[in-house]
Parts: structure tokens; C-alpha cells; sequence
């Protein structure tokens, strides 16, 4: 089959590699209907995670149709179109028990290698480096899915790929991004990013009843998306000191609740980034992190800071003082993909949602890389794009 492999930094390749097999019992094949490019990807391709191997399969945000189940599934059968939660879970641990899908004890083998610096993390996700598992990605014509029966959804009848393929993460991380904030009628919530995940956390926090929504990124269009689809107000980080222009925007108290969808902003990750991120933070020359620091100087006392966007390593200049002296509550971490996906749906299928509508790009397979330049780059006005493995 055919599927973007990863060689290196900016170098991804559509290479004709084996098809998938049934490992465990619990397995299925899934042959991939849509599947896409994520923020996430980008910092693979950009070589900040040193646990990528040459000619591992990418991908994490996919669908399709079910081709062959191991002996074990019982909810699913072949032919059934399914949605795929980008985090792997077993069901059963203690995490999953307790709706914390992410951090399944059972389905990363490769824990160990973060253990040492961070202690016990989380658990295996598709696409993205062998410390989240080895786990071969989506981006391919097929895809073996571990713990089959937990966490995917069928997609129901009448309703295209391209409607639900955003939920598999980036639709659920924005959902958990604004239902972390708690909101309150007559709540602000300024999001930093206006890329999808941004998107995706300020259309729930309107949806979950945000009064106000401010979208900050530097993009033009982004911007205007934000204003459009999600009717935020929106500052370019560009022209304006941002936590001043929040403050006069909010009565001199800044927003109530502060997401981030940045992340990591080259700042480098795993054994490399942990030396470069320390050294950068001894010279003190770093501007890295600015949206981190700039959403914990804006955000109210008493207020939530909610960090969707993907850090690794040590984050330099987090300034951890701020956050004890403006009280502030802090959550952060890969998205429950599992524990939001059904509400989700449902509000797609009853039209109160529609994720897709950021969707910019529909390219086949063939083209992805070119694909990951446009998104690295932010060029050809590129908000999502979607990959069909089948054209
Ligand atoms: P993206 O690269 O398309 O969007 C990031 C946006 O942030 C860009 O538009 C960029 O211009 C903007 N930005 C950069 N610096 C900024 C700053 N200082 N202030 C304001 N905006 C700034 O990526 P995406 O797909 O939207 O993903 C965003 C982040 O979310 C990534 O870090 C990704 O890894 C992460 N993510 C996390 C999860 C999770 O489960 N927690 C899931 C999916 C993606
Ligand atoms: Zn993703």
C-alpha cells in the first residue's frame, strides 16, 4: 500500500510499504477513507521529536471503512465506517475507567523512555514516534487499530467522511480546551491560535455559552475565520501588545479564562530539546513559549489557563510566579478524545456543529508532501487540510 513516511526533518515521502496485519485479537483494519494534516504533524516534520524513526507511517486523524477484524472485536464488523479517536486506549486501566482516555496505562509500550524525566505519562497515539507507542499512522491506504472496541464510533448512514473526520482530534481537543475553562454566562475566553484547534475551541466556547470569544494570531485569513465562523473578536499579535489590548477590552481585568492552541514553538523536545531548551533558558535569549507567558499575564485573577497546544521537554521562562499569585487553575494535556466523541457526533448530525466548515484543502495521498509545506508555511491561505488516500 501507499503511505506518507516520515525521513527525516521537513522531508515526508509517499513510499509503497507493507499492508497492516492483525496483531491481537482486539485489532481491525481500517482502509482510510479521509484522514489529515494536524498541528501535531508539524512538529514531527520539523524534527523536534528525536523518537521518529525513518520511513515510520504518520498520521493520527483519520477514517474509514472496517476491511478485517481480529477474532476478539465484538462492536464492530466489516463494512462499518468508523471514526478513530487519535489516542489509543485499552478501556479497562484505572485512566480509562475514569474517562481519561489519554493516559491509558495499557497502550504504550514505550512508556518508559519519558518515565526517567517525567514519571508515569500517557498512553499510545497513532502516527506520532515511538515514544507514544510506534504505533504506524494513518496517513496510508490502511491502518491497523488496536482496542477496536473502545472509543470508535460508526459513522452513521448518510453522513460523508469529511463531515466527521475532525473529530477524531482536533474537534474534541478544542471541546476539551473550552470545557476545561468551566464557563460561565457572561464569561470571556480569549484563545491564543487561530488554526484548527483553535477554531475548533472557540466555536465550543460559544457552543458551551462563552459571551465574549477573542481569537489572537498573526494570519489574515485565520483571523477572518475566526470572526466568521466562530464570531470572536480577533487581535493580530502583530499590531497590537496583546495582554494590553485584552485588558482594555475587558474592563482592566483580562479575560476569564485563557486557551492555549500554539504549543510548542520551536522549541525542541525529547533528549535534543531538553539540552536546547535548558541551554536556551541559561543565555536567557529565548522569546520561546511567548504565548504561554502571554496568556498567564493576561488572564484574570482567579481565571483558567487551558493548554491544548502540545509541549515537550522543559518550557523555558514559564512563569510559574504568576500563576501562584493570580491563583491561577491550570489544566493542559492530550485531548479525551474518547470521552467527548459521541456528544460530538451527535451535534454534527443534528447540524449544530460543523467542524468541517474550516476545511480548505482536499488533496489525494499522492500530493502530501507538498501538502505539509502549505501548512508548515500557513501559504495558499491554508487553514485544514485533508488527505484521500483512495483518489
Ligand atoms: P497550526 O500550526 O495550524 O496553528 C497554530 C496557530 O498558532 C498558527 O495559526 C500560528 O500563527 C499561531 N501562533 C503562533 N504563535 C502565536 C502566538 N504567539 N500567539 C498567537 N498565535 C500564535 O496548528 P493546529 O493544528 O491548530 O494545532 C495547534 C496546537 O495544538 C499544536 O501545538 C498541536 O500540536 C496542538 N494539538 C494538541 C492536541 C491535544 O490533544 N492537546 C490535539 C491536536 C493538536
Ligand atoms: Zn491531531
Amino acid at each position: 500500500m501507499r503511505a506518507v513516511c516520515w525521513h527525516g526533518k521537513h522531508d515526508v515521502r509517499v513510499d509503497e510499504v507493507a499492508d497492516p496485519q492483525i496483531v491481537s485479537k482486539g485489532d481491525v483494519i481500517v482502509k482510510v477513507g479521509l484522514t489529515c494534516i494536524c498541528g501535531s504533524d508539524l512538529h514531527l516534520y520539523n524534527g523536534y521529536v528525536p523518537t521518529m524513526k525513518k520511513g515510520d507511517i504518520m498520521g493520527h486523524e483519520f477514517v474509514g471503512e472496517i476491511v478485517e477484524v481480529g477474532s476478539g472485536v465484538s462492536r464492530f464488523h466489516v463494512g462499518d465506517r468508523v471514526i478513530v479517536p487519535f489516542p489509543i486506549s485499552c478501556g479497562v486501566c484505572w485512566y480509562c475507567k475514569h474517562e481519561l482516555w489519554s493516559l491509558c496505562d495499557n497502550s504504550n509500550p514505550n512508556s518508559w523512555m519519558l518515565e526517567h524525566l517525567y514519571g508515569d505519562t500517557g498512553g499510545g497515539i497513532f502516527g506520532y514516534s515511538h515514544m507514544y507507542g510506534g504505533f504506524s499512522g494513518g496517513q496510508a491506504e490502511y491502518v491497523r487499530v488496536p482496542f477496536a472496541d473502545v472509543g470508535l464510533e460508526k459513522i452513521p448512514d448518510g453522513i460523508p467522511y469529511e463531515q466527521v473526520v475532525l473529530l477524531t482530534d482536533i474537534c474534541p481537543t478544542g471541546y476539551q480546551a473550552a470545557d476545561n475553562c468551566n464557563i460561565n454566562p457572561g464569561n470571556t475566553v480569549a484563545v491564543w491560535g487561530c488554526g484548527p484547534v483553535g477554531l475548533m475551541a472557540m466555536m465550543s466556547a460559544r457552543h458551551l455559552g462563552a459571551e465574549r470569544v477573542i481569537g489572537i494570531d498573526r494570519f489574515p485569513d485565520r483571523l477572518q475565520m475566526a470572526h466568521s465562523q466562530c464570531r470572536a473578536e480577533v487581535l493580530n499579535y502583530e499590531e497590537v501588545d496583546v495582554a494590553e489590548a485584552l485588558q482594555n477590552m475587558t474592563g482592566g481585568r483580562g479575560p476569564d479564562s485563557c486557551i492555549d492552541a500554539v504549543g510548542l514553538e520551536a522549541v525542541g523536545t525529547g533528549i535534543e530539546g531538553f539540552y536546547d531548551s535548558v541551554k536556551q533558558t541559561l543565555r536567557l535569549e529565548s522569546d520561546r513559549a511567548s504565548a504561554l507567558r502571554q496568556l498567564t499575564k493576561a488572564c484574570r485573577k482567579g481565571g483558567t489557563l487551558s493548554i491544548v497546544g502540545v509541549y515537550s521537554g522543559f518550557v523555558d521562562k514559564f512563569p510559574m510566579g504568576a500563576i501562584f499569585a493570580k491563583g491561577l487553575t491550570v489544566h493542559a494535556g492530550q485531548a479525551h478524545v474518547h470521552k467527548y466523541l459521541p456528544h460530538l457526533l451527535k451535534l454534527v448530525e443534528e447540524q449544530q456543529l460543523n467542524p468541517s466548515s474550516i476545511i480548505t484543502h482536499r488533496l489525494p495521498l499522492e500530493q502530501a508532501p507538498g501538502a505539509y509545506k502549505t501548512f508548515l508555511n500557513k501559504q495558499d491561505s491554508c487553514i485544514k487540510i485533508v488527505l484521500n488516500p483512495q483518489a
